[in-house]
């Protein structure tokens, strides 16, 4: 069983460095998330192998 794993990713909107929770089970999956400081939502794009994080990157919903 994978554990969910904390990540730390900066906000596209407002530069924060804010956590996400990410599910290492799945390998590609992308999502839109609210900041928790701006509010304002964000796409956040997650590759996993074996259970670790590969790529972690989040942008502006506007792009
Ligand atoms: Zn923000």
């Amino acid at each position: 069983m994978n554990e969910a794993l904390s990540r730390t990713i900066q906000c596209p909107s407002c530069w924060e460095m804010i956590d996400v929770i990410i599910d290492p089970s799945v390998e590609s999956q992308e999502y839109t998330e609210d900041c928790s400081v701006c509010c304002r939502p964000m796409v956040i794009t997650v590759l996993c192998r074996q259970g670790e994080v590969e790529h972690l990157e989040a942008r502006s919903e506007e792009d």
